[in-house]
């Protein structure tokens, strides 16, 4: 029996809940704004003063608290539990000892992970990737993460950036990227990019309801929008989810010919499209991994939803403790 805190750091809200590391089950999950603006000093001492009302609340002693561990939106160095590079979170944020300065503020063991890393480990543990032992996770939102476990091993690579799904070429000098590089996936079915292949087409003229949707109003338009455009029969909204489908495909297909998987889960906002995403990708899959059984690989949709990244990480910070 373990308990272990799992906190997951967003753009908005931090979420933080105490968890069972035997059954996955998270208990009084708390939710506050980041305010990341405020320095990550204070932001630091926030969250130490969360955990402890998650102890008080609790009717666990603090001593059962056996870790904490700490998904972040951004690059970071695992083993030294400092963040290298955060991009959605204001104030300074390059080289923060995050890790050490919670062990110290807690007296409890504290670990790092990048935020989709962690939801691929809590997928593996005790959602879509239960019982499997490769699986690779596609987080499709505002971008486009990732994470890829091989033989029941989180792969890190050498600075901890393997994973990121979202940064792979699948254009040549295509759309630019956040990232400097040109045709990265996230240009081509993130959120944001079927948000604005939506906004393209009624700017264009094309034949399609979503203008009337949102009164005209484009800046309205959310992949939401698209999504329930599409399920009505629109066909320019079904046409801008199968376009973004058939580049995710790409993508998949080619981490099923580097890895071989067992299970692809694919997770995020943009996922809850279901088949209107997953019928390309599954199409395109076919004709892109021939050497691969590619019968044999299962794609299935994420289950754990908003609280896989605290679920994950507590479980990563168990792993963690156990190691040592
Ligand atoms: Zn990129």
């Amino acid at each position: 029996m373990g308990y272990y805190i799992g906190c997951d750091v967003g753009g908005t809200n931090i979420r933080a809940a105490i968890v069972n590391s035997d059954s996955g089950d998270s208990f009084d999950l708390t939710v506050q704004p980041t305010n990341a603006h405020e320095g990550h000093e204070m932001v630091l001492a926030r969250m130490a003063a969360l955990f402890e009302e998650l102890i008080a609340n609790s009717n666990l002693r603090r001593d059962q608290i056996q870790g904490i561990g700490i998904g972040i939106p951004g690059k970071v160095d695992v083993k030294n539990g400092i963040t290298n590079f955060i991009t959605n979170l204001p104030g300074h944020w390059i080289n923060v000892p995050v890790a050490g300065t919670i062990q110290r503020l807690m007296g409890i063991p504290t670990y790092i992970l990048n935020d989709v890393r962690s939801i691929t480990w809590g997928e593996l543990k005790f959602g879509a990737g239960r019982n499997c032992s490769s699986m690779v996770l596609y987080a499709i939102g505002t971008g486009i993460g990732g994470g890829i476990v091989i033989n029941n091993k989180l792969l890190l690579g050498n600075s901890g950036q393997a994973g990121e799904v979202g940064h792979m070429t699948i254009v040549p000098d295509g759309i630019l990227c956040n990232c400097g590089n040109r045709g990265c996936l996230e240009q081509y079915a993130s959120g944001p990019a079927i948000r604005s292949a939506a906004i393209k087409a009624v700017a264009h003229g094309a034949t399609t309801i979503l203008g009337e949707m949102v009164d005209f109003d484009l800046n309205r338009i959310t992949p939401h929008t698209v999504y329930e455009a599409a399920i009505s029969g629109d066909r320019i909204a079904k046409d801008i989810y199968y376009q973004a489908g058939r580049y995710l495909g790409i993508a998949i297909g080619n981490s099923i010919v580097h890895i071989e998987p067992e299970r692809v889960v694919i997770g995020g906002g943009v996922a809850e499209a279901g088949e209107l995403l997953f019928a390309p990708v599954r199409e395109e899959l076919k004709r892109i991994a021939t050497l691969a059984p590619i019968e044999n690989i299962e794609l299935v949709p994420a289950e754990l939803g908003n609280n896989a990244g605290v679920i994950g990480v507590s479980m990563w910070a168990k792993h963690n403790v156990m190691a040592e």
